[in-house]
């Protein structure tokens, strides 16, 4: 029997503690907390690591503080165009949505796609239609809408720019894209990525998040990885498969593979971010060049839940 472990990351940017208060830090935390435990409990019980990514990453798409689901931020068009994907390492099957818009949990649209449909990877339309065919929940564009994502917005539009929600100066709040990665009693890994992509993104613009390979990747053989930064970048570096090359062809340790990515090629091409990992050991890194990254994690010996560099 396995140990089973759990990280999660609520996105990656300029998150500085001066511009945090305590009650907002606070909220940061208790929605972490809230996500991780809801992951970890089902691992705890010999739940799979599929439905402990898929139940940390809903939490995190119900929260407004995240950029994904519900805190989605608005695109070029004032819309929210949502994006997410699973990977499932034990036998590679994987799921993706891209471009779809008031499906209230995209993580459980990518995951149904991975388990009820023929394909890997749908878009817009033909996602929704999916969605309805299943009878996933839907919302109003009103459930999507917030004041603070309107100025996000238009302050990205006055700058004429394409922004990583965390680093909009509108105001000191700061939300991000959502992911998770476990590892179950049984071994198996898991990767999920949820998000609503970057403020005033033009639209049909898809990121890295729903890319299998970039954004997310899971196998039982090597690890399982969840992206948030930058998603053009993360694209050109094939971030999360790069990371299980490099130890499966190059028998490098899950550390030392996140530090090659992370702190040297996305680095040489100013590709801000970070990543949650797990390997088939246990093994849980959080790296990020970022100056912060909303995360988390939990296994049987240490529970962490970080902010800040
Ligand atoms: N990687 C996401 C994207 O480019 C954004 C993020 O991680 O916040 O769509």
């Amino acid at each position: 029997m396995n140990k089973p472990g759990i990280a999660i990351h609520g996105g990656a940017g300029t998150i500085l503690r001066s511009s945090m208060t305590a009650e907002k830090e606070r909220q940061y935390t208790n929605a972490l907390s809230e996500a991780l435990h809801a992951g970890y409990d089902i691992l705890q019980k010999g739940g799979s690591a599929l439905d402990a990514i898929e139940a940390a990453v809903s939490s995190m798409e119900d929260c407004p503080l995240f950029n994904a689901g519900k805190g989605s931020v608005y695109n070029y068009a004032g819309k929210h165009e949502m994006d997410a994907s699973i990977m499932w390492g034990k036998d590679i099957s994987a799921g993706a949505v891209t471009l779809i818009r008031n499906v209230k949990n995209p993580v459980a649209l990518a995951r149904a796609v991975m388990e009820k449909s023929e394909h890997v990877f749908l878009c817009g339309e033909g996602a929704e239609e999916f969605a309805k065919k299943i009878n996933l929940p839907f919302e109003l564009d009103t459930y999507f809408d917030s004041e603070f994502r309107l100025a996000q917005w238009h302050e990205a539009q006055k700058a004429d720019g394409t922004f990583l929600d965390h680093n909009v100066n509108v105001s000191d709040k700061k939300f991000g894209t959502v992911g998770a990665v476990a590892i179950d009693i049984d071994g198996n890994l898991a990767a999920a990525t949820s998000t609503g992509g970057m403020t005033n993104k033009r639209f049909g613009r898809v990121g890295d998040s729903p890319i299998i390979g970039a954004g997310t990747y899971a196998n039982n053989k090597t690890c399982a990885i969840s992206c948030t930064g930058h998603g053009e970048l993360f694209i050109r570096s094939v971030v999360a498969y790069d990371i299980s090359c490099l130890i499966e062809y190059k028998g490098l340790s899950l550390a030392e593979a996140c530090h090659e990515v992370v702190m040297k090629k996305l680095v040489a091409i100013q590709g801000e971010g970070g990543l949650i990992a797990i390997d088939k050991n246990g093994n849980i890194e959080m790296p990020f060049n970022s100056e912060g990254m909303y995360r988390a994690m939990k296994n049987q010996d240490t529970e962490l839940i970080a902010i800040y560099k």
